[in-house]
């Protein structure tokens, strides 16, 4: 529904929503250059060759509905068919629905996942340099800065942009999750 409400790569909308998420894309492209700077290696190491991954599980993945409408509007056609396709199938494994032979499906992860990362690396990782826990710290709050709703933020703004549009979905946790809520709440007390 958000792929077709997009409409074709040329469409106003994409482009309006394009611009919205510019300085989001640049966020997700730094955390992405630490991470493979800095984490492949212990991660490959650690989970992948000894298959003892806890990421990407059946269970762990929390979405939020901005995740879906980012890693559409950047996209290429070929991919949004495959992602429909696993979700139609019913999954029986431990792994997570989006996990395919290459890694995830998602050209854009949802944040969640990519700012994730397990207490054995960050130990491993910042014992060793422990000048990196600033970078990484300064990460975590950008991350912050696009969605935690005690200010006006990208993911809220994007959620309010397709409920004005008719959309409703249970991954619309800024206007649904009583924590969430509760964050907007207090923020305009705080500025009342
Ligand atoms: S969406 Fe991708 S990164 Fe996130 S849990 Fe699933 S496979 Fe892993």
């Amino acid at each position: 529904m958000v792929a077709g409400h997009l409409g074709t790569p040329e469409s106003l909308i994409r482009h309006q929503l394009l611009d919205m998420t510019a300085g989001y894309l640049s966020f997700r492209c730094d955390a992405d250059d630490f991470l493979t700077e800095y984490f492949s290696d212990i991660c490959t190491e650690k989970c992948y060759r000894s298959n003892i991954s806890a990421c990407c599980s059946r269970e762990g993945i929390i979405t939020f509905f901005a995740d879906v409408v980012i890693n559409l509007l950047v996209s290429g056609p070929e991919e949004i068919p495959e992602l429909r396709a696993v979700l139609e199938k019913e999954n029986r494994g431990f792994k997570c629905v989006y996990l395919g032979k290459k890694g995830c499906l998602w050209r854009v992860k949802p944040v969640v996942c990519e700012m994730f990362l397990c207490d054995t690396s960050k130990n491993k990782l910042f014992s060793r340099k422990p000048g990196l826990v600033q970078e990484w710290k300064a990460l975590k709050k950008k991350e912050k800065s696009f969605t935690w709703p005690d200010r006006p933020v990208l993911f809220d703004k994007i959620e309010s942009y397709f409920k004005a549009a008719g959309f409703s979905s249970s991954l619309m946790y800024m206007h649904n999750s009583p924590g969430l809520l509760r964050v907007k709440k207090l923020a305009k007390m705080r500025d009342a």
